[in-house]
């Protein structure tokens, strides 16, 4: 569990990249991608790939979403301290480390045991405590909603509809929607029910499958 000078000089360039080619400017946002020891959420060998703006496998037929999809995601959240927000597909648990490392009180769902057990481990030994779940992350988690925000890290066909149950009025969802490739959508709530959408670039995830191992 090494971080040294050299992981923090890539991390640094990694956000010159975010800021000065990407258009990311959160200073939050970027603040967390500079702290947070992404080299250590990815297999040691892949030194080289944690900083670089790749999506990367990380077991399970699943990847670590790029910098860039996680940075975009971020800023899209408008992350404030202490926001409650539920996580779809903690994966590596790199996103997760993000929002905690911005003071958000985060709670994420995987349904790969394997990868829940992994970034259990590894977000513990970082010092971030979200609370993870092993399920279906169409279901939410009723017991600790209503949520300030969600966000789906894995690539939706449609709005699970419990998903906005679990939103606070005024909250809202950021979630990818699309077949082959998904479109970044934001979803407010509003009072009596109603939803607005806004509609942003697109992207390619891992599906968000349902009930299957
Ligand atoms: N946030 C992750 C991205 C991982 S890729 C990271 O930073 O590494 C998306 C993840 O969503 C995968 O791990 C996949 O297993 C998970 N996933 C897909 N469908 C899901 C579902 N129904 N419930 C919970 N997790 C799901």
């Amino acid at each position: 569990m090494i971080d040294n000078f050299r992981h923090k000089g890539m991390r640094r360039k990694l956000v010159d990249y975010l800021t000065d080619k990407k258009d990311i400017t959160n200073e939050l946002v970027l603040n967390a991608i500079k702290n947070v020891p992404r080299h250590l959420f990815l297999d040691s060998s892949f030194l080289e790939f944690a900083y670089q703006d790749k999506a990367f496998p990380i077991g399970d037929s699943q990847t670590i979403s790029s910098v860039y999809t996680v940075a975009f995601q971020t800023e899209l959240l408008n992350v404030k301290k202490n926001d409650k927000i539920l996580e779809i597909g903690t994966g590596s648990g790199y996103q997760t480390a993000v929002l905690c490392e911005m003071g958000a009180k985060v709670f994420s769902i995987e349904r790969h045991m394997n990868l829940y057990k992994k970034a259990k481990g590894l977000l513990k030994k970082l010092n971030y405590f979200p609370k993870l779940k092993h399920g279906d992350g169409y279901l939410g988690i009723k017991e600790d909603s209503p949520f300030d925000k969600i966000l789906v890290t894995c690539g939706a066909t449609e709005l699970p509809p419990e998903l906005i149950n679990q939103l606070k009025i005024g909250g809202f969802i950021v979630i990818p929607i699309g077949h082959e490739e998904q479109m970044m959508t934001v979803i407010v709530k509003h009072a009596d029910g109603i939803l607005k959408k806004i509609e942003y670039e697109n992207f390619k995830f891992v599906p968000f499958l349902r009930n299957k191992k």
